[in-house]
């Protein structure tokens, strides 16, 4: 009985040092998770080329923001400048290659929050800012406000003396032709229960990251919807949809169908969900986006938290998405499953 006690007893011991090394495995003193967007991506639907060129830039930027948060830098700068990487590639639905409005402009939305502070900036429908990601900051840090939108917001960048670009610096070839597309199937549908249209959106970037002094920050920057009318903002650029950071809880950055996450407050539901009923950000992460089918939405998140732990959750065919760790193991995904 007594040998009987002690084998139990040494299995436990195991079992427990075997989940304390699991746990010191996932966590990380410093960390980055960005994500360029989520939807119906498929291998099939892809050339060799373009996937190549997603990984290269996912892996670009995401190296950019790791570099300063190894240098000591703060998460706000890693995640600033990583998002610049994505928001001047025309792959992304950001900066240079946002998707187009129902009058063929680009109209840029973007929002930032600091874990430690809690403070938070955001712009929306700007037309002229080249990195928008940098507005929010500005707004965040040099203005007495959470959120500026339109002509207001782009005066406010030029003031700042932020790098302003004339609209048709965004506007690509490829975001004309499925603008295109988009108005000519809409002739005879209602816009947002064709699922072509529906998916017309991808490529929104985000951000999260966690420096070497415990603070998380989180960055969110898109162009919205394909044919959008009405000056139609969607989650990127509100706070506690589609962008939420807290050291008490973990940064959190959305994409997907803004109108979705807008009604389930997706990033701060998440935060939530860690802070006050203790669940791990997985679990909250599966949660959140479960809530967001129920209601009829899609779409996907990226979660980090103080202990460096991360999660990349989306119910969609794919989501582009990358995270390195204090070590600089990268990990660069498109599609589900991999
Ligand atoms: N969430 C963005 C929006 O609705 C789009 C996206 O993430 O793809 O504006």
């Amino acid at each position: 009985m007594r040998f009987l006690f002690s084998v139990l007893f040494s299995f436990l011991l195991i079992q427990c040092a075997g989940e304390q090394q699991i746990a010191a495995t996932t966590s990380s003193s410093f960390g980055i998770v960005i994500h360029g967007g989520a939807g119906t991506i498929l291998k099939e639907n892809m050339t060799p080329e373009t996937e190549k060129a997603y990984r290269k830039t996912l892996a670009a930027a995401i190296e950019v923001g790791h570099a300063i948060l190894k240098a000591g830098g703060t998460s706000q700068q890693a995640v600033e400048k990583t998002i610049h990487v994505m928001e001047n590639s025309p792959l992304f639905n950001a900066g240079k290659g946002a998707v187009l409005n129902a009058n063929g402009f680009a109209s840029l939305d973007a929002s930032f929050m600091n874990g430690e502070t809690l403070d938070a900036g955001a712009i929306a429908g700007v037309s002229h800012i080249k990195n928008p990601i940098s507005a929010a900051i500005g707004v965040m840090d040099q203005s007495p406000h959470v959120m500026l939108s339109g002509k207001g917001a782009d005066q406010f960048a030029m003031e700042l003396g932020l790098d302003t670009v004339p609209n048709a610096y965004f506007i690509t070839e490829r975001r004309k032709n499925a603008l295109k597309r988009v108005q000519d199937r809409e002739q005879n549908k209602f816009a947002f229960y064709d699922p072509f249209i529906k998916d017309s959106k991808f490529g929104t970037v985000g951000c999260v990251a966690l420096d070497k002094n415990g603070n998380l920050a989180a960055g969110t920057s898109t162009g919205g919807m394909t044919n959008k009318k009405w000056d139609r903002i969607g989650d990127a650029p509100i706070i506690g949809a589609g962008t939420y950071a807290n050291n008490a809880s973990c940064g959190v950055s959305a994409t997907g169908w803004g109108e979705f996450f807008i009604r389930s407050v997706v990033a701060h539901d998440i935060a939530a969900l860690v802070e006050y009923k203790g669940l791990d950000i997985a679990t909250a992460s599966k949660q959140v986006i479960q809530k967001v089918e129920d209601l009829g939405g899609d779409g996907g998140v990226i979660v980090l938290d103080t202990k460096g732990n991360v999660a990349m959750e989306f119910n969609t065919a794919g989501m582009y998405r990358a995270h390195m760790d204090a070590e600089g193991n990268l990990s660069v995904k498109i599609y589900k499953g991999e």
